[in-house]
């Protein structure tokens, strides 16, 4: 199967940062894969923008340095590093000063898509998008892209939005969230939307839960002190996995545009119910062996920040009224896995007894590793003996079901930032939405605050606090294995 590589119009994309780890991890890499694939137009360009001194040529040098070290695989060989390298420009610009920016000016082209990605800290977006404006770069047409974090709660949210929103209009704004560009991810939409077979169960008469799940086996890393700051909540649940949530659990749109989707999240978010600090664990990694605690990692050894957060939350609406979502996600734990699980109800009644025992139906979607989506159904165990049953997956690995065109599944940064330069805001955070994420994430966290919470320990690599094991047993439920 020959996938198909539809290119963009011409554009001119800045990186403020560009010098930075996001942009040469993975922006920069991700444009050299569409490159590579042929997506990107003959002229397109690529303008790296950071605070530092550097040549257009020591620039180069960093990007090619970096798509050596961060591609799965040397896409079009070294020929074709020099080729994209060739596309690349720089300009010294200080996001709070004034030096540079004509110099940017005068690098930009008419009549071609004008993308600005702020790689940069979030403090300062609001100078980019006023001096893209003041120095007359930005034309109505052009588009900016921002990094999470969007605010750590609902003031500074809502601060940033107001910032932007006086240069830039909602649509020309993308908030990247990269689980969205994420392949499984969008095939849960096509999953859901696409066959008859599933959304007349997707309620809570056929659902008894479901569970999401990010686990990362990393700990904090070079990050101790942001994450300190943000902990698990603010940096997982109110973007990613609320996102998960989301898709999950939103009505069909009319359509696969960008409001129709963003309306039916946002409907999601508003519909949640408060979570009762009863229906919440928060966890810490303990040290083992010569690996450090989490408090060891931050600098902190009175740190209460979360790395690990599990939680029973309700949605009140017609769909969903009375079928748990159990989020839980958290650093160095058992394995690296994400996963969705719709867990069916058991079937009303079994006419092969109570020794067949209880098999509910399990779709799981798994976003990494090894993306694919699972069915578990029950059949009879082979050979004579009577009716034993037994589950088995129907199984849709995206590697085998495939082939080679799984081997090319495009990166999650690489999609999100050609939908940019297409004007697609599908798979980008609308602004209502993240201050709705936050309006809800809000009170957890003040709880958390008022009442001096202090998170439960767990050893690193397990798959989390005794605690979150027990919120599922107490209603006769279990986590799904972390693997
Ligand atoms: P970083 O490695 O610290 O890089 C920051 C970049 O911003 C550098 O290129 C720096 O250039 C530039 N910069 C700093 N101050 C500037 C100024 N006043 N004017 C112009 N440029 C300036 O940060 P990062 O890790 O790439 O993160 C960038 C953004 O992405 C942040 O918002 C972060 O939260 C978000 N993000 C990062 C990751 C990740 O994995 N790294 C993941 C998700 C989100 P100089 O060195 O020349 O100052």
């Amino acid at each position: 199967m020959v996938s198909r590589v539809i290119p963009v119009d011409d554009f001119d994309l800045v990186i403020f940062g560009g010098t930075g780890d996001l942009a040469r991890r993975k922006i920069l890499p991700g444009l050299y894969r569409r490159f590579c694939a042929g997506q990107m137009p003959e002229t397109a360009r690529v303008i790296g923008a950071a605070r530092s001194d550097h040549s257009t040529e020591e620039f180069r040098q960093m990007v090619g340095d970096a798509i050596r070290e961060f591609s799965k695989k040397n896409e079009c060989e070294e020929e074709g590093i020099g080729a994209f390298l060739d596309r690349l420009d720089y300009v010294q610009v200080d996001a709070r000063g004034e030096g540079g920016w004509d110099d940017l000016k005068a690098k930009m082209r008419d009549d071609v898509i004008k993308a600005y990605y702020f790689s940069v800290a979030p403090s300062l977006f609001g100078d980019l998008a006023e001096r893209l404006m003041s120095h007359r770069i930005a034309d109505p047409d052009a588009r900016i892209v921002v990094e999470k974090p969007f605010g750590r709660d609902l003031e500074s949210a809502r601060k940033l939005n107001a910032d932007l929103a006086r240069h830039f209009a909602e649509t020309q704004i993308y908030r990247i969230d990269h689980y969205l560009g994420k392949e499984t991810v969008q095939n849960l939409m096509a999953v859901r939307f696409g066959n008859i077979l599933f959304e007349p169960l997707w309620n809570s008469q056929y659902v008894d839960h479901i569970q999401i799940t990010v686990a990362e086996t990393v700990g904090v890393g070079g990050r101790g002190e942001y994450y300190d700051r943000a902990g698990a909540m603010r940096d997982m649940v109110q973007n990613h996995l609320m996102q998960l949530l989301c898709l999950i659990a939103m009505e069909p749109p009319s359509r696969f545009n960008p409001d129709a989707v963003r309306d039916e999240k946002l409907k999601v978010i508003r519909a949640l119910e408060p979570v009762d600090h009863h229906h919440i664990v928060r966890g810490q990694y303990e040290a083992k062996g010569e690996e450090p605690s989490f408090r060891e990692d931050v600098g902190d050894p009175r740190s209460r920040t979360e790395s690990f957060v599990a939680m029973r939350v309700m949605i009140s609406n017609w769909r969903w009224a009375g079928t748990p979502f159990f989020l839980r996600t958290g650093k160095k734990l058992r394995a690296r896995t994400s996963e969705i699980a719709v867990v069916f109800k058991d079937a009303p009644h079994s006419i092969f007894g109570e020794e067949a025992g209880r098999h509910a139906n399990v779709l799981s979607i798994r976003l990494q590793p090894n993306e694919g989506i699972t069915l578990k159904v029950t059949i009879k165990e082979p050979g004579p003996g009577g009716m034993r049953l037994i589950d088995v997956p129907l199984d849709m690995s995206f590697a085998e079901a495939l082939g080679e065109e799984a081997e090319e599944i495009t990166d999650a940064y690489e999609r999100l930032i050609m939908d940019v330069i297409r004007g697609n805001q599908t798979l980008f955070m609308r602004g209502d939405e993240v201050e709705a994420a936050w309006a809800w994430t809000d009170p957890i966290i003040q709880g958390w605050e008022l009442r001096s919470d202090v998170p439960k320990t767990y050893d690193a690599y397990s798959s989390g606090p005794e605690d979150a094991a027990m919120m599922l047993h107490r209603e006769g439920r279990r986590w799904r294995e972390i693997r």
